[in-house]
């Protein structure tokens, strides 16, 4: 049973379209109490609310959209690439990743459409346009990189992934996310190259200088981690020259 909220309470709401605005008060309230809490309850808090969407996408019991926006309609030929890390533990599933972006970035905007054309969203189900074996899905990378530098497929390129903070930078990038925590760290040499190879093998259309971690196109991030402008976004960089 979840220890940080009212798991009954969320069962019942996520069974109607507008569960994201009914359960907001308590997703706000988490959030600053994981906030206001050191790292080890504020990760357990966190832990909490993404596995019980995790187990609910999986059983099929939260209320989806069936249509909606066709929100890729707007993709445009790829000439950017955004890097990023999960500031996460290494071997994060695309199932968590599905809820956490389901949670963090579709829920978040549905509540609060941004484009006047969008307004009328909110209250309506979910709907992302994407499937994974005909299950919706929400994560927002196009690329996956471990840690031993195996590269798994997320997002298809001509899917928008919502992940830049910035619409008109996603309708044009790929996401490419490293599967570890890099916030004061840099990824291995092997992880750099597998990047760079990915990038070479893809995306060699992509000039040198549209290569770019998060934190450049949304500063309000630290994505992809502080050493990233420092020192392996050079690496990366130099090894593509
Ligand atoms: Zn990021």
């Amino acid at each position: 049973m979840s220890k940080y909220f009212d798991e009954q309470k969320w069962s019942e709401a996520i069974q109607h379209n507008d569960w994201y605005l009914r359960l907001s008060d308590d997703y706000k309230r988490l959030m600053k109490q994981a906030e206001e809490n050191n790292k080890e309850i504020s990760g357990k808090i966190k832990e909490e609310i993404y596995q019980f969407f995790e187990n609910h996408l999986e059983k099929g019991d939260i209320v989806l959209g069936k249509k909606g926006p066709n929100w890729d309609k707007e993709r445009k030929p790829i000439d950017t690439i955004i890097i990023h890390h999960t500031k996460n533990p290494p071997g994060i599933t695309w199932q968590r990743l599905n809820a956490m972006q389901l949670i963090r970035l579709y829920a978040i905007y549905y509540a609060s459409p941004y484009y006047e054309e969008e307004k009328h969203i909110k209250g309506q189900a979910i709907f992302s346009s994407h499937f994974r074996n005909s299950h919706q899905i929400f994560y927002a990378y196009h690329w996956l990189v471990r840690m031993d530098g195996a590269t798994e497929k997320l997002l298809d390129d001509n899917q928008i992934g919502w992940q830049a903070g910035n619409w008109e930078v996603n309708c044009r990038s790929v996401a490419i996310c490293l599967d570890n925590d890099f916030e004061n760290s840099s990824p291995s040499d092997l992880v750099i190259s597998s990047i760079a190879k990915l990038i070479k093998e893809k995306y060699p259309q992509v000039k040198l200088e549209n290569i770019v971690g998060h934190r450049e196109v949304n500063p309000k991030t630290t994505c992809p981690g502080n050493e990233f402008l420092t020192d392996w976004k050079l690496k990366l960089i130099n090894i593509l020259k």
